[in-house]
């Protein structure tokens, strides 16, 4: 098993692709805790992977408070008594483009997307250096390398800065043995496609934009994050991995 004895949270896993690397993590030994908003489905998650025979909680976080990350991190530890691997997996989107965004619509995306990773990274590295090094895998996008000219900008500016973030905190924190990487997945088959899919002709011409053809799934980005999360990966910092169809190598 590729995550034997490992403590593992994931932020936004109650559903899409936090929910599947909550799964995937179980199968390969980690203990799981879930850290989302919505308590009824994240509990579901955690019902099944017990089911499969599996360790998991549920804890409630809103990745946009300092205080909720506190309490998640600290219930995490006193249960499982440890902390090796973070995903800072949740997320929001938007739609419009920069006249369309209003300064409310651009805070909270923000606050979720790119101030909710930089929160659990502070307060996921003490827990870490505890225990000698850790794993800290952060979800950007497709949309954080490249621009859009359909796509939100503020989505895009959120993520964008996720990675860069990444990578800076990957330097700061390179000789304790906690790795940062970001993945960057591109149309992925989970709740938060379908939201953003509703305006008519967008899947079709995102899907048209993608070298593959078609949405990923949620495993198909789970197994990378997976990899990065392993001792397989113990010499990888910083870096960035693409899960996108091919869509920013055009
Ligand atoms: P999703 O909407 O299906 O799931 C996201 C989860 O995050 C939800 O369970 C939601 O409740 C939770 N969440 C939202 N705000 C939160 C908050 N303030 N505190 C705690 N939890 C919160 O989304 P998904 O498609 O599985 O996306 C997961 C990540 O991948 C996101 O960061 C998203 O931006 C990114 N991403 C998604 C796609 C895609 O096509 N689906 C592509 C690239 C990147």
């Amino acid at each position: 098993m590729r995550l034997k004895d490992k403590v593992a949270f994931i932020s936004g896993g109650a559903r899409g692709m936090g929910a599947a690397e909550g799964r995937m993590f179980a199968k390969e030994g980690a203990k799981v805790a879930l850290g989302d908003l919505r308590e009824e489905l994240g509990k579901e998650v955690v019902a099944q992977i017990i089911g499969d025979g599996g360790e998991a909680i549920f804890v409630t976080l809103d990745v946009a408070s300092e205080e909720s990350w506190r309490k998640a991190i600290a219930e995490t530890v006193n249960r499982f008594g440890r902390l090796d691997i973070l995903v800072n997996n949740a997320g929001i989107t938007a739609s419009g483009g920069v006249l369309e965004t209003s300064e409310e619509t651009w805070d909270q995306i923000m606050d979720v997307n790119a101030k909710g990773v930089f929160l659990g990274t502070k307060v996921a590295i003490p827990e870490m250096r505890k225990i000698g090094g850790g794993s800290i895998i952060n979800i950007s996008s497709q949309m954080g390398l490249v621009g859009s000219d359909t796509g939100s900008p503020a989505y895009n500016a959120s993520k964008g800065a996720v990675h860069i973030f990444t990578m800076s905190a990957a330097l700061r924190h390179a000789k304790e043995g906690i790795r940062v990487n970001s993945v960057h997945p591109g149309p992925i088959n989970t709740p938060m496609l379908d939201e953003g899919f509703v305006a008519p002709d967008r899947e079709s011409m995102v899907i048209s934009r993608t070298p593959m053809g078609r949405r990923g799934e949620p495993d198909e980005v789970a197994y990378g994050v997976l990899f990065l999360a392993s001792d397989e990966a113990s010499y990888i910092t910083g870096s960035a991995l693409v899960i996108d169809g091919g869509y920013v190598a055009q």
